[in-house]
């Protein structure tokens, strides 16, 4: 029997811009994985390997993907975004999610992930442990920004060059700040950042 647009579905396709792939790198899924009575579990960001290739056997299948529940007080928030060249029901040029903890000061945790910026979909491990403890601000963001840069390696298709996928990806990070904090984080000044 065969389901359709499934989560499973989406991760084992293993397409690097695939969004749910994306969305539950953020949220820090795990999954696990059957085959006969022998079961795994691991990270989703330890499941992409290299371009399509993946952590799963001939006849092994995910069972369940689990996500953490966030504790009720932790400042916990989610956050989507995805460009591509059709406005709807198109695959994306650039995606990212981010999962962040904070009081609105300080970053006590953060997860971001990016999608068409590399072979697999990719968790931002630099860009993440430099954010990790830090206070909220456009100074802190401008530096994790450059450091995101050198942890991605777009290629040029069809859907767009490498420095454009490049711009796109800073301009979605930013956009995950602007959406959690507009006062801090305005589009006005990314526009100026952007058309220096
Ligand atoms: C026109 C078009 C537009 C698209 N747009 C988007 C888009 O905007 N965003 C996006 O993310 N994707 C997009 N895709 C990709 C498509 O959505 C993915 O291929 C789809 O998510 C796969 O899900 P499915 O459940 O249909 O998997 P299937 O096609 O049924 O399976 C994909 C693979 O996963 C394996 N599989 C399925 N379930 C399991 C399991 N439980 N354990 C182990 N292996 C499993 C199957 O054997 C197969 O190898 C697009 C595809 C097309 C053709």
């Amino acid at each position: 029997m065969r389901n359709r647009a499934t989560l499973a579905g989406n991760i084992v396709n293993a397409s690097p811009i695939g969004d749910l792939s994306i969305i539950l790198l953020a949220l820090r899924a795990d999954l696990c994985l059957i085959k006969g009575n022998r079961r795994r579990e691991m990270p989703i960001s330890d499941f992409f390997k290299d371009y399509k290739k993946i952590d799963l056997e001939k006849g092994e299948i995910i069972e369940t993907i689990e996500i953490p529940i966030p504790f009720p007080d932790s400042g916990f928030r989610y956050h989507f975004e995805k460009v591509s060249r059709r406005r709807y029901l198109d695959i994306a040029s650039c995606n990212s999610a981010i999962s962040i903890e904070t009081d609105d000061r300080i970053i006590y945790d953060i997860h971001i992930s990016a999608g068409g910026v590399a072979p697999i979909p990719l968790y931002l491990k630099e860009t993440c442990a430099f954010l990790r403890s830090k206070e909220i601000n456009r100074q802190n963001l401008e530096e994790a920004l450059e450091i995101t840069e050198n942890e991605i390696s777009p290629i040029s298709d069809v859907r767009g060059s490498a420095s454009y996928k490049t711009k796109l990806l800073i301009n979605l990070i930013y956009a995950h700040f602007n959406h959690f904090f507009p006062a801090l984080f305005p589009v006005e000044s990314r526009k100026e950042k952007v058309t220096k």
